[in-house]
């Protein structure tokens, strides 16, 4: 069984310009809940002035826990900070969301913070995670390469990772952020990753901004990694590449995984049908060639 982590109602819709009405977001998020995805990140608890597109964060989050929460679906919620977290949990959340990355260039555009710095931040979060019970998830962002920084080395992953458990956290989402991973890379990666620790706690976070996402995914399923994270229909653009591609699509991911006979637990009509509810909201089309052809002619 692979196990593929939902991330388009947060990182995908985080990076589309529409911002939607909550309703659609949680009809979105209910009919990717009726697809078999069994991983779905919800949103982000951030400020709303930072991120518009994630402003209502506690009022989706009430109506998932309300009317979908089943007890078999799990429904992360990025965290950045103390402030997020406290919102979190008085909601009910019970799966966080963290992260950092390889690059400090990148941290200090991003979160105004070197690596060291966000592990500082999140290690008061992680702490108070621990002791509620809250399980806890982490996002590696520019594993492979960097907008300012450029190639990163394995070194920096392994010791961003490392940290990662060493705050209690139960899987590292590994992150081609700029979409710039090649398959030669992704397998020399892993096979350094292995050394260090158990494949079964990462999961692989491509995009498929210069075409090699799925590629990236078969070189990870043939080392050993059996979780991915994915967007329903390609949700999500690349803020690095303006009009360019970001996260890689929950169906082609199917489409790949499905063909080699692994089980994911998904079936592709509901997925399609939330894909394509989502876009006709925010007006674009898909990123993702099976769900195009699969709208067009209605066959796998
Ligand atoms: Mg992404």
């Amino acid at each position: 069984m692979i196990k593929i982590v939902e991330v388009g109602p947060r990182d995908g819709l985080q990076n589309e310009k529409t911002i939607l009405t909550t309703e659609d977001k949680f009809k979105f998020i209910s009919l990717l809940s009726l697809s078999g995805l069994k991983n779905i990140e919800v949103t982000s608890f951030v400020k709303a002035t930072a991120i518009p597109q994630m402003g209502d964060a506690t009022e989706l989050f009430k109506m998932v826990q309300s009317q979908l929460d089943f007890g078999h679906l799990n429904f992360p919620c990025l965290v950045p900070n103390i402030q997020g977290y406290e919102t979190a949990k008085k909601l009910g959340v019970k799966e966080i969301a963290l992260f950092s990355a390889t690059s400090d260039s990148f941290t200090k555009k991003n979160v105004n913070a070197t690596v060291e710095e966000t592990f500082n931040r999140m290690q008061e979060v992680a702490q108070e995670a621990r002791k509620d019970g809250i399980k806890i998830r982490g996002y590696v962002s520019t594993a492979f390469g960097c907008p300012y920084e450029g190639a990163m080395d394995v070194a920096k992953l392994i010791n961003v990772t490392d940290r990662f458990f060493k705050l209690g956290i139960y899987e590292v989402s590994v992150g081609d952020t700029i979409g710039v991973a090649t398959p030669g890379q992704v397998r020399s990666f892993i096979k350094h990753l292995k050394t260090s620790f158990d494949l079964k706690n990462l999961a692989m976070h491509f995009h498929d901004t210069r075409g090699m996402a799925l590629t990236n995914i078969l070189v990870s399923l043939e080392e050993g990694i059996s979780t991915f994270d994915s967007s329903a229909g390609g949700l999500g653009g690349c803020p690095y590449a303006k009009g360019a591609t970001g996260n890689v699509a929950t169906e082609d991911v199917w489409y790949l995984l499905h063909s080699m006979g692994c089980e994911t637990g998904i079936e592709i009509s509901k997925l399609a049908e939330a894909s394509k509810f989502i876009l006709e909201k925010i007006n674009r089309p898909t990123e993702s060639k099976f769900l195009r052809a699969y709208l067009n002619t209605g066959k796998v």
